[in-house]
């Protein structure tokens, strides 16, 4: 079963961060995020559905609205960015089968999908492993456990242990 995920915060993610937004999707943070969008309309977001603002520009935080509710992000490495939002707003890093509960693709929560519904729409090795399958209503993406979740956790735990080398930038 998929658990309720209750994030402290919820994201505005500059057009520049895709990668970051998609991240804070995996580890089930409510993180909007567009490619077209115009300042005054960030801002408008940011304050009206409460949203903590993630950006790269720093003329975009001179606006009075989102004082108080932005991090000025410093790198261009997803990783990077993690651990800057890690260390300055103690977020968690930790993603597992069970906390996963949002379509990365369109920022969803995801449903439960009965085995035999999904099982027509895998690849069959995936069909014949898999017994847990949750989707998109949204999108309509389909997600399950296995390789994909294990890669994450992989990048996940070398991120926790702050690692000095970095890990390559997907
Ligand atoms: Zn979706």
């Amino acid at each position: 079963m998929i658990q309720a995920h209750t994030p402290k915060q919820k994201f505005f993610v500059d057009t520049m961060l895709g990668k970051l937004a998609r991240w804070l999707r995996i580890l089930g943070y409510d993180t909007a995020y567009e490619r077209d969008i115009a300042d005054g309309a960030i801002v408008d977001r940011v304050v009206n559905e409460h949203r903590w603002l993630l950006t790269r520009d720093r003329y975009l935080v001179k606006r009075k609205a989102v004082r108080g509710r932005f991090t000025l992000i410093r790198s261009d490495f997803v990783t990077d960015q993690l651990r800057q939002i890690r260390t300055e707003l103690g977020i968690g890093l930790a993603v597992d089968e069970e906390t996963v509960c949002r379509c990365v693709a369109c920022n969803h929560i995801l449903e439960n999908i009965p085995p035999a519904q999904a099982r027509p729409r895998v690849p069959p090795f995936v069909a014949k492993q898999q017994t847990h399958f949750t989707g998109c209503p949204h999108c309509d993406h389909l997600y399950w456990a296995g390789t994909h979740w294990s890669h994450l956790q992989q990048q996940l735990k070398l991120l926790s242990q702050a690692a000095t080398n970095p890990i390559p930038d997907q």
